[in-house]
């Protein structure tokens, strides 16, 4: 069997964060109204060879995470406008994966009371009251950035179990699609036709709305498989269903039934639609016509004729879905004796 056809899924959730372009060193963004504040960071953390941003206001601060994608912000409490505090709600709000990522953020403040609470609460992951300890500073620096390391990693890794769920979501549904199908001709196989004639059954029951079927038979079939050969009998068979399938509504259900036979059914569909539908199709098969080419016999024009029985539920006296499609069987038997190429109705 042929492998099936892989579709384009549309995926249902886009991770979406800002490229990380493949650098080797982190980058630490620190920001800081006092120049000295920043120089002395930069020269105590210099020799562990980060990647360095500044910034001296919250502004600045947020221009810079979205131009930069820092590993790590160091930041002071106090500086003009937007203050340390505030930008640290505004970077954890926005830590999604559609935001800026997650971005750990060490607060810096010369208050010794009262700020480190209120920071860590607003989800600062550290804190420093200046003066600080330089060797403190660099060993915050370490372990705030393998934390980085290690979310980023845990991003990667759920990024690509998304992309492997997808993936398998998207093959459930093409094996799905091919177990209800029938290979010759592409019209839903007879095991979902009894799934789709329950579910339309009782949705008939409940609305009390009608449920017509029809039963289809090609005629003399045989004759044209020992005539034509049986490929060329395949290619009616093809044919017929598409006639069939362009002549009825969307909503109906169209599905090969067994060799040549089809089965329709027509949800909302009085007896009278239900013939007319029916007849729609005998006249689109009488009108096929189908070469058949042979080396030696050259072309030759076939046609063909289909016999149909039609039934509708709760028009008849019928009490389950069984019934119904039993009862379209029965008429097209009896459309056979009358001699084919005609619809039957009750
Ligand atoms: P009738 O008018 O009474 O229906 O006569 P018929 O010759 O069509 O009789 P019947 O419906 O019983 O014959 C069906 C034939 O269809 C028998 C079988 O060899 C052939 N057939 C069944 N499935 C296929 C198929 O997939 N391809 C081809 N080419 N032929 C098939
Ligand atoms: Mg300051
Ligand atoms: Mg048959
Ligand atoms: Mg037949």
């Amino acid at each position: 069997m042929a492998p099936p056809r892989r579709k384009t899924l549309e995926a249902t959730r886009r991770v979406d964060l800002p490229p990380r372009p493949g650098r080797q060193r982190q980058r630490v963004l620190i920001a800081d109204d006092d120049r000295a504040v920043l120089t002395q960071i930069r020269s105590s953390l210099a020799t562990a060879d980060y990647d360095f941003v500044e910034a001296a206001d919250g502004t600045q601060v947020l221009t810079a995470i979205r131009t930069h994608h820092p590993d790590l912000l160091i930041m002071d409490v106090e500086m003009p406008g937007m203050g340390g505090v505030e930008v640290c709600r505004i970077v954890k709000a926005n830590q999604g994966t559609s935001g800026f990522g997650f971005v750990p953020v060490i607060l810096m403040t010369a208050r010794r009371t009262g700020g480190k609470v209120e920071g860590l609460e607003l989800g600062a992951d550290d804190y420093l009251v200046k003066p600080f300890d330089m060797l403190e500073l660099s060993a915050r620096v370490k372990s705030m950035l393998r934390l980085k390391a290690l979310q980023d990693t845990l991003v990667d890794k759920n990024r690509e179990l998304d992309r492997i769920n997808h993936e398998l979501e998207a093959r459930r549904l093409e094996l799905l699609t091919l177990s209800r199908t029938d290979g010759l001709t592409g019209l839903i196989n007879r095991r979902h036709f009894d799934e789709r004639l329950e579910h339309e059954f009782s949705r008939s029951l409940r609305y009390r709305s009608m449920l017509s079927c029809f039963m289809l038979d090609i005629d003399h079939f045989k004759k044209v498989n020992d005539t034509w050969g049986h490929p060329f009998g395949d290619l009616v068979i093809r044919e017929v269903a598409s006639v069939a399938r362009r002549v009825l509504r969307d909503v109906d259900v169209l599905a090969r039934y067994g060799g040549e036979e089809l089965v329709a059914l027509l949800p909302e569909t009085t007896p009278d639609d239900a013939w007319r539908a029916a007849e729609r199709v005998r006249l689109g098969v009488e009108a096929m016509r189908l070469t058949h080419r042979d080396e030696a016999a050259g072309q030759t024009v076939v046609r063909c004729t289909a016999s149909i029985g039609v039934a509708t539920f709760p028009s008849e006296a019928l009490d389950s879905s069984a019934e119904l499609v039993k009862a379209a069987d029965q008429r097209l038997y009896l459309a056979k004796q009358a001699g084919r190429n005609r619809v039957q109705a009750g």
